[in-house]
């Protein structure tokens, strides 16, 4: 027992496998039924996500879940999994670490475009490809795991986000950065990023993956492309490329780098 648990501290860095519950829960939480419909040409709830309401697919609990990392998990803390469509744009996705929440949803915005709410007579091929990707299940997938992963490394790490929340509050400012100048280059972020990209790579064969630039991985991981954009726009583009030389040289660590994952991805748009 103390053997193994010296074993997981040297390993820490090492991600969890959690594909089965990634898998579970895009069935379970109405996810696959949802793209299923949308994939052949179907435009469901289209009605509330015009008038921006929410439409809950499912909610349960972490007991439901398989794997022996999740299972851990919910001994110590348990959470409700909340799936649907949240038109909370910008928040539809997150790990409430008081709240006991994990709050899944495709992102509301990509949904307007993609069900034609939007206009996209202005926008590039590189921004259709955004919403192509971004109502998928490789895209959900991500979703799905990015989120596990924060509340299982909350849990098995010493609640670490959880203080970290909880002084930010008391100090009455943003979560602590532990110096980082944004939330989206901090340490645990970039864990759950990687986690993202373990969903996605789990998607297609190594082969496929091997011909995708970085460029190209940041479009069919949306929210790394808007984190990208975040950060060139809002500091400059150093702050870009110092995080993208540590999400690759993670990716490198945990084997998810491509062939042709070796230059930064630039291009803003
Ligand atoms: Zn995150």
């Amino acid at each position: 027992m103390k053997l193994m648990s010296l074993y997981e501290s040297i390993l820490k860095e090492k991600t969890f496998s959690i594909d089965l519950d990634v898998d579970l829960i895009y069935r379970f939480g109405g996810f696959k039924q949802f793209i299923d419909e949308f994939d052949a040409g179907k435009f469901p709830y289209k009605a509330s996500i015009l008038n921006g309401r929410d439409v809950e697919f499912a909610q349960f609990d972490s007991s439901k879940l398989k794997t022996p990392q999740c299972k851990r998990a919910h001994l110590t803390n348990p959470v409700t999994i909340w799936c649907g469509l949240s038109m909370d744009s910008g928040h539809s996705n997150y790990y409430n670490t008081n709240g006991k929440l994990i709050h899944l949803s495709p992102e509301v915005q990509i949904l307007q475009y993609a069900y034609g709410i939007l206009p996209k007579y202005n926008l590039t091929t590189n921004q259709e490809k955004l919403i192509t990707n971004g109502v998928s299940e490789h895209y959900m997938k991500i979703v799905i795991e990015h989120e596990l992963s924060h509340w299982l490394d909350d849990t098995m790490h010493n609640f670490h986000i959880r203080k970290d929340t909880d002084k930010s509050y008391a100090a009455k400012r943003d979560m602590r950065l532990h110096g980082e100048r944004d939330i989206n280059t901090t340490q645990f972020e970039i864990d759950a990023q990687v986690h993202g990209l373990k969903a996605l790579k789990a998607s297609m064969s190594d082969r496929e993956w091997n011909t995708i630039t970085t460029e190209e991985l940041f479009y069919m991981y949306p929210s790394l492309h808007a984190i990208n954009q975040i950060l060139i726009n809002r500091y400059d583009e150093d702050e870009s490329v110092k995080w993208q030389k540590k999400l690759l040289t993670r990716m490198a660590r945990e084997g998810l780098l491509g062939r042709r994952m070796k230059t930064f991805a630039k291009e803003v748009d």
